[in-house]
């Protein structure tokens, strides 16, 4: 199928090709049409597969034929949960719109609000929002959303693992009933399913797999290793392998910023992207990493996602997410749009259950290998081996599976850390 089929305008058709695509994704092809027979749908669907144009191209469409009010009021809001995200469907909605005469704005907390406010103010058709900084202006009412006719939440499984359901609930009820409203999540716990029995009406449910599914295009490892020396390997491997742009995941920020701190002294250079860092800091971290200035970027997955990052050659866990989906959310990241893509996974000997959980949940082993002068030491470190009856050995808490599991039936709560 090309873009010509999908009943989108010549405007829109253009600016896709000036994005250089040639042919839409899964998702695109699924979700675009009945976006524009004004469906609410209900899309499975990660970062990485294309959903961004997925929902922008047929909104960007339906707003420019409809009639437009001289006060431009709001009449679609992407509601993302992070600002990281929220940037980028901004940037996606200016390049999709390049050749229309659509207005859209973002706004975000942790910046000042008044040039969000002057944009506002000037009349928005399309508004790309985190929930607290949209609450905190509509608040003080800088903002109406009595005119939306698109609602889209982007990544709502995060929104819900980040805290904002209330919010959202809040949101809602802000908004006319009668509109139109999309879902995009990539999975589907209980409390996804229930916020969009909630509020979409008689969906339409799409997926789409990323265009890596972990099966396929990545090629993954896993190196087995003392935790103690992971630093001094992962070193290793970025110079000897002489890899040129990495992303490599920790669990804290903490972790996050020693371990680039250890790669800058060994003269990689490498930025640190997690939570504490103010918005400045991040945006600069990531173009430099995208320019190629930074050879790593050290992310803790919360700050990961969203990341526009395209065409990612290695991904490295340098210490395993709790979360065993998080692995799949991770490698993601690695090779997109086709080509093939590096991830390995630094396992330590208290990781190997969260590894076996991963391999569950993907369905398949991942090769484990070790690197000479890194050999794991025989015996597991001391305060693993000396409590063969602790809780983890009966009730694997932090069990990748069994948390992802959890967090399936409607108990996750949210990570603190991170
Ligand atoms: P997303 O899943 O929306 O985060 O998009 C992932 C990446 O795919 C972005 O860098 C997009 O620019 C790119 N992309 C979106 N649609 C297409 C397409 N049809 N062909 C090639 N690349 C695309």
């Amino acid at each position: 199928m090309s873009f010509d089929d999908l009943g989108l305008s010549t405007s829109l058709l253009h600016a896709v090709e000036r994005q250089g695509y040639t042919e839409p994704s899964p998702i695109q092809e699924k979700a675009i049409p009945l976006i524009l027979e004004r469906r609410d749908v209900l899309a499975s669907a990660q970062t990485g597969t294309g959903k961004t144009a997925g929902f922008t191209l047929p909104i960007l469409q339906i707003l420019s034929e409809g009639h437009q009010l001289r006060k431009r009021p709001v009449r679609a809001l992407v509601l993302t949960p992070t600002r990281e995200l929220a940037a980028q469907v901004s940037e996606n909605v200016k390049a999709y719109g390049e050749f229309l005469h659509l207005r859209s704005t973002v706004i975000f907390g942790g910046v000042n609000q008044n040039p969000q406010v002057k944009a506002l103010r000037n009349g928005v058709d399309i508004l790309i929002a985190t929930p607290g900084r949209l609450l905190d202006l509509h608040n003080q009412r800088l903002l109406s959303l009595a005119s939306v006719e698109i609602l889209v939440l982007d990544e709502a499984d995060r929104m819900l693992d980040m805290g904002f359901l209330r919010d959202i609930n809040k949101i809602l009820a802000l908004m006319p009933p009668r509109r139109q409203n999309l879902l995009f999540s990539a999975t589907f716990s209980k409390e996804i399913k229930q916020l969009a029995n909630g509020f979409l009406h008689n969906p339409v449910l799409v997926e789409a797999t990323p265009e890596n599914t972990t099966v396929e295009k990545i090629i993954q490892k896993s190196i087995r290793v003392d935790k103690g020396k992971k630093p001094a390997l992962i070193i290793k491997l970025i110079s000897e392998g002489n890899w040129k742009q990495v992303l490599v995941f920790t669990r804290t920020k903490h972790g996050a910023n020693r371990l680039s701190e250890k790669m800058n002294k060994s003269g990689i250079t490498a930025s640190a992207i997690h939570g504490n860092k103010s918005q400045g800091a991040r945006t600069k971290a990531l173009a430099g990493f995208k320019k190629g200035e930074v050879r790593v970027l050290v992310a803790t997955d919360i700050a990961a996602r969203g990341l526009d990052i395209p065409l990612l050659p290695h991904v490295v866990n340098f210490e395993m997410p709790n979360v065993a989906e998080d692995y799949v959310h991770r490698i993601g990241r690695t090779g997109r749009a086709g080509a093939s893509g590096e991830a390995v996974s630094l396992v330590s000997h208290d990781e190997v259950d969260l590894l076996r959980g991963i391999e569950r949940l993907v369905g398949q082993r991942i090769p484990s290998q070790t690197i000479e002068g890194f050999e794991p030491s025989s015996n597991p470190p001391p305060k693993a081996a000396a409590k063969p009856n602790n809780q983890r050995r009966h009730k694997p808490k932090n069990s990748g599976n069994r948390d992802f599991q959890k967090r399936r039936k409607g108990g996750f709560k949210g990570r603190s850390n991170r």
